[in-house]
């Protein structure tokens, strides 16, 4: 079975091709990244318009690459939510469009579904069940996942999102968007505990995070500067800070393993791409004998590939999931364990 995805949720384009005996067969992207970066964030309605130029030329080469033809496609899956609403709105219609033209069954699939399952693309993926931290621009997640839509939440941010915290700390350091990649390299260069920032809910009992506190720390720091911050400074704050975010991160996620009694971890999302919290993770994991799953580092943000192959999961756990119903719709909100096995 040969499975089209289609991601519009924000500001990627992305378009791949899934087969269910050969795997990923071609998968192509457009980032934003460069258009938005002067505004310093995403642009909702630049973002909408340049799906809407990009998604057809991305769908010729993925279908060249592929060598594949319209006819050797199954199925067609597109991000229903959640998202940016133009944005969502510009993929479900290119999906729904070519569905029509084609004669071919679509259905809508949940943008975190896609990054929770994109570790499962890997070559040596995880088996269920296991224990997922998701963490990515708009959201921060501990699940226990047990299959395909079996997912149970075990906490969350009640604030900020871990990619935020990036991207708004960085912005106070004067990185450009996003700042997650530009604050993490520069941590690099910095010296450990020159600065000491707070670990908030470190120790609380729960699963839950808060960043907010965090990013008004860097604020605070940055004020308090007298002079004009020197880059030494600037690294210095920019390693207390990764510091801060990943010691979080990781002491809540072997909580939830040792909780759970699960012994696999996977981490989801575009954080996930974070060097020190692959270090960090990684050692904790070794010293207790847990194993962590990463997806592959092109396919921790956002892209096609994932939505293509959480389309075909979902198709194969349910033949129906993909219907001739073109009446779209798009779910800008959309909690992840509101989803059902089929
Ligand atoms: P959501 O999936 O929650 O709707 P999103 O799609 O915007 O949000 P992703 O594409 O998964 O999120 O990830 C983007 C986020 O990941 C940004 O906040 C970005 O700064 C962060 N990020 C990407 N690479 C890194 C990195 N190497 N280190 C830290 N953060 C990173
Ligand atoms: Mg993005
Ligand atoms: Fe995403």
């Amino acid at each position: 079975m040969i499975v089209l995805g289609v991601e519009s949720s924000c500001d990627e384009t992305g378009l791949a091709l899934y087969d269910t005996e050969r795997g990923l067969l071609a998968h192509a992207l457009h980032s934003q990244i460069a258009m938005h970066q002067e505004y310093g964030g995403v642009v909702p309605e630049l973002a909408s318009r340049d799906h809407i130029r990009r998604a057809i030329p991305l769908l010729k080469e993925t279908l060249k690459q592929a060598e594949v033809s319209s006819a050797d496609i199954d199925a067609i899956a597109f991000t229903q939510g959640p998202g940016l609403a133009g944005a969502l709105l510009v993929g479900a219609s290119v999906a729904c469009g070519l569905g029509l033209a084609w004669d071919k069954p679509v259905l809508g699939v949940h943008h975190l579904e896609g990054h929770l399952l994109s570790p499962l693309l890997a070559s040596e993926p995880p088996e269920f069940p296991f224990i997922a931290l998701l963490v990515s621009g708009g959201h921060t997640q501990l699940m226990r996942v047990d299959g395909v839509g079996r997912y149970e939440l075990l906490g969350e941010t009640l604030d900020d999102a871990a990619g935020e915290a990036f991207d708004k700390s960085a912005k106070l350091l004067g990185l450009g968007y996003p700042g997650g990649p530009a604050i993490s390299r520069l941590a690099e260069f910095g010296d450990p505990g020159v600065y000491k920032l707070p670990r908030p809910m470190l120790h609380s009992k729960n699963f839950d995070f808060s960043f907010s506190g965090l990013k008004t720390a860097v604020l605070t720091v940055v004020k308090q500067q007298t002079t004009n911050i020197c880059e030494q400074d600037k690294a210095n704050i920019a390693r207390a800070f990764v510091d801060a975010i990943v010691e979080v991160l990781v002491a809540k996620c072997m909580n939830a393993l040792k909780h759970s009694g699960l012994k696999r971890l996977v981490i989801a999302g575009g954080v996930g791409a974070n060097k020190q919290l692959r270090e960090a993770l990684n050692a904790a994991a070794a010293k207790r004998r847990y194993r962590v799953f990463y997806p592959e580092l092109e396919f921790c943000t956002d892209n096609g590939a994932m939505i293509a192959f959480a389309g075909a999961m979902r198709l194969q756990q349910n033949h129906e999931a993909a219907q001739k119903n073109y009446a779209f719709g798009v779910r800008p909100r959309w909690p992840l364990d509101e989803l059902r096995p089929d």
